[in-house]
């Protein structure tokens, strides 16, 4: 039986973690769940899974979450904030943590649970992003097995031979990796109606049903250049010479992994994450799960072809972080997240988030990723440098107040 703390519980990829444990009441025990807000339906996970413990956001929340566990008998123990992560992804009876919390929050914890030497089932790709050339050396440090969730790499982990994969290093007969991208929620819109689309608009993918932060991401590409710079970490890819990408509108191939001898292994499914989820929670061995099962008709309609660069600025920037380097890639991530949650309440564009993302991109100069200390600060600064130039671009502040 795996005992799992599970971060980002309330969340898209949370849930359906959840729904496929569901199904297997004996091969998992829930021992902690993390939610930042949702409290009303981490309440609800706590009476359904009964775990150890429970982490939110405040004081205040926990007080509150506690009290209403324990008027109806259950005894879960409320922390909350940052302590309160580390704390669960550090107790000794918890041997994997499936990393599920959306941007930068999750780091720190993700740190903790490998240094804990928990097994790592990888969804939060922010994490990755900012810091992962020093996720690997931790992970490598502490002989940690780091899965991958997201659809396109657990696909790749899915067409390696898990035995000759090490975490960061290409397998030697591996020649090239192709990942497919949906496009978003805009691929078919005229780019100069861009503009004027609704955060609304921009969360309704086509294929996948996703937290907000990712169905904007996936509609601006930025999600794609994220999933190219988590691919070149996890697998060891040069993306100039063995990562190529292509536009498939039906997400039913996820990605696909050339060999030396010119055999090309695909894996194939349902847009469905319960799918790589269940294969992340139950590897070596494959888990069933609630997702539908793929129609063999829907491969006489598979569609492949080549991305159209201009059109996506995000995706030229997440190669340029990759090939910066650095810290680099921490900048990118960080004027993102702030550009995008400013997006999402209204304040700025859709075009507006490439713009701000270019403008913070081009303002720091990155450093060497060398500790957690210093992406921390990089991550700090491009969020300050972010914040003032939405609000200086609308008059809100002078040019004194950008850093
Ligand atoms: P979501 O927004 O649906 O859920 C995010 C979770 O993180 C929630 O439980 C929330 O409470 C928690 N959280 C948010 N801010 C927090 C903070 N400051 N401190 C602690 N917890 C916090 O996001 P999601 O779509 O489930 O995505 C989660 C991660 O998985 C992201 O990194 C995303 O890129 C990645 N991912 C998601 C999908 C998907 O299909 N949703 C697919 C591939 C990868
Ligand atoms: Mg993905």
């Amino acid at each position: 039986m795996k005992h799992l703390t599970l971060l980002g519980a309330t969340g898209s990829v949370g849930s359906q973690t959840l729904e496929v444990i569901r199904q297997h009441p004996n091969a998992f025990k829930v021992i902690a769940l993390t939610a930042h807000q949702n409290v009303t339906l981490l309440h609800a996970q706590c009476i359904e899974f009964k775990p150890e413990y429970a982490v939110v956001g405040t004081q205040e929340q926990a007080m509150c979450l506690q009290t209403q566990l324990r008027t109806v008998g259950i005894m879960t123990q409320v922390l909350f904030g940052p302590l309160g992560l580390e704390q669960v992804v550090s107790l000794s009876k918890v041997d994997t943590v499936m990393a599920a919390i959306v941007g930068a929050a999750g780091l720190l914890p993700l740190f903790a649970a490998i240094r804990a030497k928990k097994q790592i089932l990888l969804a939060n790709k922010e994490a990755l992003i900012m810091a992962g050339t020093l996720v690997v050396e931790e992970a490598k440090r502490a002989h940690v097995e780091v899965l991958p969730v997201d659809s396109e790499h657990n696909a790749i982990f899915q067409c390696i031979d898990n035995d000759k994969w090490v975490l960061g290093e290409k397998p030697n007969d591996l020649s090239k990796v192709i990942l497919t991208a949906s496009g978003g929620a805009f691929r078919d819109r005229p780019q100069a109606q861009l503009a004027q689309v609704t955060p609304e608009e921009a969360c309704c993918h086509p294929n996948w049903s996703m937290g907000k932060k990712i169905s904007v991401d996936s509609a601006t590409l930025m999600n794609k250049g994220f999933e190219v710079i988590e691919a070149a970490i996890l697998f060891g890819l040069d993306a100039k010479t063995k990562l190529t990408l292509f536009l498939h509108p039906q997400s039913l191939v996820h990605s696909f992994v050339e060999y030396i001898d010119g055999s090309v292994l695909a894996q194939l499914a349902q847009p469905d994450m319960r799918i790589p989820i269940a294969y992340a929670l139950g590897w070596p061995g494959r888990l069933a799960n609630p997702a539908p099962k793929l129609n063999l008709n829907q491969m006489a309609k598979l569609e492949f072809s080549p991305i159209d660069f201009q059109r996506y600025p995000c995706l030229n920037l997440a190669y340029q972080a990759l090939r910066c380097g650095g810290t680099a890639a921490t900048i990118l991530n960080a004027a993102n997240e702030v550009a995008v949650t400013a997006f999402l309440a209204g304040k700025i564009k859709f075009t507006e988030i490439a713009y701000f993302n270019q403008q913070v991109f081009q303002k720091i100069q990155p450093q060497s990723a060398e500790s957690i200390h210093v992406i921390l600060e990089a991550d700090r600064l491009a969020r300050n440098i972010t914040q003032a130039l939405i609000l200086k671009s609308y008059g809100l502040v002078s040019d004194t107040a950008m850093i």
